[in-house]
């Protein structure tokens, strides 16, 4: 099965950019942060390049450049020899009119001219740009662990810890009570909790997603249903067998007696017999096999008088 991290993230960049000019500036921010970096060549000429190994995430990112900024982004594809001859995409956005302001506009100058750094808090006034820019970081750094296990997990991974504590912020914002740790220099923001997951995949646009999480949730539900019932059965079964062996041993214990169950009066006997001939029966079926039938609480009393008796006896 295809993982379902990148089910999520093909029908994330595959969606439309239906929403304004603000919230397509907001996704592009969270992908630039996450996966681009700045360079400065001589005579001070400012380029932007942008790396993924993901095709739909380089052609949803040339997309935003072009709808938000106008700019030219050039593509280069190398094949990765490290990480088992996969593609990397490889966009280059030259020195050109309008880099500056972009850099600028999208928060991710710093004096060292480098893309670490929080949300700038301008592009993220709205909630329709806030969820674009969660959008951009799931494209860029997030992933959802295989719904089918036991437990649900949702992340994003960043290496800046004001951009993680950025997200956590507007995630907050928006009812998703998300959380950090640290991981090997690296900050990951996540969620645990099924309702959270539906809720951001819902926001973010990952419809058909929703729609496999929900079923697979029933699904889990309904299977450990099954097991609780099971369990609670056999619970049952076991007290019942149990307490069947006992009498069964009280009973073989008073035949051995001189008289054996002779000493018992008729009833008791009548019963000690049918217990002795179904040991594994219900107190229910006892019930059935006397002549005439009896209740069911009739046969526990009258097996409660016979260990009674069984209690009586010296040994
Ligand atoms: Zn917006």
């Amino acid at each position: 099965m295809e993982k379902f991290s990148q089910v999520v993230r093909a029908e994330l960049v595959r969606s439309e950019l239906v929403l304004g000019r603000h919230c397509i500036k907001a996704e592009l921010a969270a992908i630039i942060h996450m996966l681009g970096s700045l360079h400065l060549t001589g005579q001070r000429r400012l380029s932007l390049s942008i790396s993924t190994g993901v095709a739909g995430v380089a052609r949803r990112t040339v997309k935003l450049i072009k709808a938000s900024y106008g700019l030219d982004t050039e593509v280069q594809v190398e094949r990765n020899e490290k990480f088992g001859k996969q593609h990397r995409y490889n966009l280059i956005i030259p020195d050109q009119t309008g880099l500056a302001e972009m850099i600028v506009d999208l928060g991710m100058m710093t004096r060292e001219h480098s893309l670490e750094g929080g949300i700038n808090s301008d592009l993220v006034k709205d909630n329709c740009c806030r969820v674009a820019f969660l959008r951009g970081a799931f494209i860029a750094g997030g992933s959802i662990t295989d719904p089918n296990k036991k437990t649900y997990h949702l992340e994003m991974v960043t290496q800046s810890e004001d951009f993680a504590n950025g997200l956590i912020y507007l995630m907050n914002l928006l009812g998703l009570k998300a959380k950090i740790s640290l991981r090997k220099e690296h900050y990951l923001v996540y969620l645990k909790e099924i309702e959270a997951l539906i809720k951001f995949l819902s926001l973010t646009g990952a419809y058909s997603a929703v729609l496999q999480l929900e079923e697979i949730r029933l699904v889990k539900g309904l299977r450990s249903e099954v097991n609780r019932r099971l369990n609670w059965e056999t619970a049952n079964l076991e007290k019942t067998l149990s307490a069947a062996m006992e009498q069964v041993q009280v009973i073989e214990k008073l035949q051995s007696e001189s008289g054996g169950l002779s000493m018992l009066p008729d009833k008791l006997r009548e019963t000690a017999f049918v217990r002795l001939e179904y040991p594994e029966a219900s107190l229910k079926e006892l019930g059935e096999y006397h002549l005439p039938p009896i209740s069911k609480s009739a046969v526990n009393h009258r097996l409660r008088l016979i260990c009674e008796y069984g209690k009586n006896l010296p040994g």
